[in-house]
């Protein structure tokens, strides 16, 4: 029997960070055995900032940096995928297909590209290729036709369009009842699952600073809005990330009451999240509510717990940044095996749309 398809991945835009380990890469690592895993590293996408344009050797640089980091995090290239999104031809060509079926309106409506207009500060300088890329993740993913999908909460109207161009596509193309269930469109005959996302233990990690001066809320923690813990930083960088967090501002003295709801103190988002001594935690959220603890102690505490999480997926980075070579082989065998699905998707749509005149193979890949 084979193994029922994931996939997932990442956007070269920088390493990885805590809010990726517990928003996607923790289950992906546990998955692996139980699952036929892809996991692409999103490259094309990575040119939406304007700034990458001027420094095309950046995302170069993460691409192998995301490679080191999956590794490092215990993805193992034997049992899964990992492929580069730009050597992939099928999921360029499914991002023309699929734009014809999604209406423009419609796409600029994605809350999501709203929030990364606003927290990136984009403005109205945006190119074409930034709303487009919401349309290519329709095709990156569909182009596996996966059961499920892992990512944070953030991804979640991303997710919701690809459901719609999945169902348009099985109903327009190939005749699905518009009233069958979600889950049966394949075995109605569609050849796009409806697909599923799976959100990690942590929907929506929050970043290290301050909130946005827009919504008042924290932001996310991302690559592009330098508020993030990465899973390949030493002891030290970790310890001076978390000293210099932002915490609760109205508190001066280890006396005063302190804020400890997570959506408004980081520190506490963090405690929650990655202490495993809850004990510890609901004691010194209750101390530090009452005015009776410091926030240095409770940072201090934070320090160990993540470096304890973090330092043995560096090391395992370091041994195998040691072989540059052999990484950068990891994602060619895995782009020649993602290929042969991909292809394999792009055929099956075009002959649903009659369009199959007759398959073609790649060579040299
Ligand atoms: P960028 O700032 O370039 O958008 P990012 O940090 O948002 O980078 P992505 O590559 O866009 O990272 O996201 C990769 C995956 O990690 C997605 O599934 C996303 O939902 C998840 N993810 C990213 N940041 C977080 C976070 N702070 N909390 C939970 N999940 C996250
Ligand atoms: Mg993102």
């Amino acid at each position: 029997m084979s193994k029922p398809r994931i996939l997932t991945g990442d956007t070269p835009t920088g390493r990885l960070h805590l809010g990726h380990w517990v928003g996607s890469l923790e289950n992906r690592v546990a998955m692996q055995a139980a699952y036929d895993c892809y996991f692409i590293i999103a490259n094309v996408h990575a040119f939406t900032a304007p700034s990458r344009l001027e420094n095309p050797g950046e995302v170069r640089q993460s691409v192998m940096d995301i490679t080191l980091d999956y590794l490092a995090a215990g993805i193992d290239p034997t049992v899964s995928t990992i492929f580069v999104q730009s050597e992939i031809p099928a999921i360029a060509e499914l991002t023309f297909l699929f734009a014809m079926l999604i209406p423009f309106n419609r796409l600029m409506r994605n809350p999501t590209l709203k929030d990364e207009i606003r927290d990136k500060g984009l403005g109205e300088n945006y190119s074409f290729g930034f709303p487009m890329y919401a349309v290519g993740q329709c095709a990156d993913i569909l182009a596996f036709r996966p059961a499920l999908v892992p990512v944070g909460e953030d991804q979640l109207p991303h997710l919701e369009l690809c459901r719609e161009v999945g169902r348009r596509f099985d109903q327009l193309f190939c005749k699905v009842d518009p009233h069958t269930q979600d889950k049966d469109y394949v075995k109605a005959g569609g050849v796009f699952p409806v697909i599923e996302a799976k959100l990690g233990r942590v929907r929506r990690l929050v970043g290290t600073g301050a909130p946005s001066a827009e919504t008042g809320q924290l932001l996310k923690m991302s690559k592009s809005l330098n508020n993030s813990i990465f899973l390949s930083d030493d002891p030290d960088a970790v310890k001076k990330k978390v000293m210099g967090m932002y915490t609760d501002p109205n508190r001066k003295r280890a006396t005063d009451p302190g804020e400890t709801d997570a959506e408004k103190n980081p520190l506490w988002a963090y405690h929650e999240t990655f202490n495993p001594d809850t004990a510890w935690v609901s004691e010194y959220q209750a101390k530090y509510k009452a005015g009776g603890v410091g926030d240095v102690e409770v940072k201090r505490k934070l320090v160990e717990v993540l470096v304890a999480l973090i330092e043995p997926m560096r090391q395992r980075r370091l041994e195998f940044e040691k072989d540059m070579g052999a990484v950068l082989n990891v994602l060619k065998q895995g782009t020649a095996k993602a290929n042969v699905v991909a292809e394999e998707t792009l055929y099956m749509a075009k002959e649903a749309m009659g369009q199959g005149y007759w398959r073609r193979e790649l060579r040299g890949l």
